[in-house]
């Protein structure tokens, strides 16, 4: 038989009286999660931290002033004694022990019929997690892992799921049958609509599946549109993450780097869709038309892209079809790559003394020239971050300068970004194409022109 330490419980505190002993911070901490339990409490301590002052003067807690006595304990469901005073904290100890009320003594193990766990709240969805005191440092972490992993929506996925409960359980009387169809909502998309914040479309979703004739439980496709970031894969959102691990299908580019690939499902397929500069692996049409075609297989369609999708990243188009068609999609931002190579280069956008404002361009030729509007980009005080630069540098250059900026103004080309490989070149606007030729700069590279550039010698930090 396997042992356990302690049982773990859930205790159901509405409404009972509860003692705390002790009217310090850790006191409020404990205090806090009585409350939050509706524990109606009360607190014996000389005197009390400001926030359980502010509590007793409104009649949140009743208080008595002055030190713990027996007679505190008279009807008391649990105690907690908080105070940094041992003698103290041993007596409550025992006098609860003697009357049989469970006590917890703060970080005193011996002195405690019961411990209060680490803990992971998600509406009514509650993890608990124990070490039985052995570690609790160990307890906390695991408590911050947790925390990452589990999207805060959760809490209304459980909620959700609550006001069904009943109709599920008439349309699906059989156990088995309740049962996985719980697990196909809860992986399915409807959670994942709500996830998103689409609680109407979720609710409407869920109450026409329980309506419906049909017992079996059909999977309709979905799309993600998910911005990948710059390259570093500890930049990727908790949801980029999430749905990355379970997703069936996934459409990548070459933006996307390897370590963030290797993070996608293992047993997803993966589809790589090119994207370098002149020899397209698949026409954008054809990636449109292809997210369709998965989608209405039923496919869970991950849309990987570098960066951000909506910015320079054709993710508008991508998702327009499948608007059109009906395909319930979302989009999760990404870091861009201006903001990951100006924080990983060390040179801040905008800067009070240097840049009211920051202009994202691109610098992709169209039928060699750039068809930009130069006066907006030569005004003072602002920085400009150029995407997809390298090809038109000198044409880009040649025109700033034609239009007004000075040729001195300080530049920067970041190539590869956030990788380990990242590269700074740091230059001025006059010479920067001639360092891109010397130094054979190749994509993915950002171009960041500005007075913020002077910036990088000081703020540096990056040094893979
Ligand atoms: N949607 C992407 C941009 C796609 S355009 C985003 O939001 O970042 C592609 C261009 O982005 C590249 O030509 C390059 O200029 C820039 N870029 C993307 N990743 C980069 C990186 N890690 N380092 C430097 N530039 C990068």
């Amino acid at each position: 038989m396997r042992q356990m330490a302690n049982l773990p419980v859930f205790l159901k505190l509405s409404g009972h009286p509860c003692l705390v002993v002790g009217g310090g911070e850790v006191a409020a901490r404990k205090v806090r999660q009585l409350r939050e339990a509706n524990a109606d409490v009360l607190i014996v301590a000389p005197q009390l931290c400001p926030e359980l002052q502010n509590l007793a003067a409104a009649k949140q807690v009743r208080y008595e002033a002055g030190r713990f006595a027996e007679k505190h304990l008279h009807g008391c469901s649990l105690v907690i004694a908080a105070t940094n005073d041992r003698d103290v904290n041993e007596n409550v100890s025992k006098a609860c022990q003697n009357r049989q009320i469970p006590v917890n003594v703060v970080d005193d193990p011996e002195l405690c019929t019961f411990i209060t766990p680490a803990l992971v709240s998600r509406g009514p969805v509650q993890i608990a997690i124990s070490t039985g005191g052995a570690a609790p440092v160990l307890a906390r972490l695991l408590r911050a892992r947790l925390e990452t992993i589990i999207p805060s929506a959760y809490g209304r996925l459980a909620e959700l799921m609550q006001q069904f409960r009943a109709q599920a359980k008439e349309k699906f009387p059989e156990f088995d049958k309740r049962r996985r169809f719980w697990e196909q909502l809860v992986s399915g998309p409807i959670a994942e609509m709500l996830f998103a914040g689409q609680d109407e479309a979720a609710f409407k979703a869920l109450e026409q599946q329980l309506d419906s004739e049909e017992d079996s439980v059909t999977t309709e496709g979905e799309v993600y549109l998910v911005g990948g970031g710059p390259g570093d894969p500890d930049l990727l959102t908790f949801r980029a993450l999430r749905l990355m691990q379970q997703a069936d299908v996934v459409l990548y580019d070459r933006l996307v780097s390897p370590a963030i690939v290797e993070l996608v499902r293992k047993d997803a397929q993966r589809i790589y869709v090119g994207k370098q500069r002149d020899q397209h692996t698949l026409a954008q049409e054809e990636i449109n038309r292809l997210l369709v075609k998965l989608a209405r297989q039923g496919k869970r369609v991950l849309r990987l892209k570098g960066g951000d999708p909506f910015i320079f990243g054709r993710g508008g188009e991508e998702i327009e079809d499948l608007a059109a068609e009906g395909i319930s999609f979302q989009v999760v931002p990404g870091v861009t790559a201006a903001a990951g190579c100006a924080s990983y280069a060390g040179i801040p956008l905008t800067h009070r003394d240097h840049a009211q404002s920051c202009l994202f361009i691109t610098g992709h030729l169209k039928d060699d020239a750039l068809d930009l509007n130069w006066e907006a980009l030569v005004q003072p005080g602002q920085t400009l971050a150029i995407y997809m630069g390298m090809k038109g540098i000198d044409v880009l250059c040649r025109e700033l300068i034609r239009h007004g900026m000075q040729a001195g103004m300080p530049a920067a080309i970041v190539q590869k970004g956030t990788y380990p490989e990242q590269k700074i070149f740091i230059s001025e606007l006059g010479r920067l194409a001639a360092v891109v030729e010397e130094n054979n700069i190749k994509p993915p590279a950002m171009t960041i022109i500005g007075e913020v550039v002077t910036l990088h010698e000081k703020l540096a930090w990056y040094k893979p």
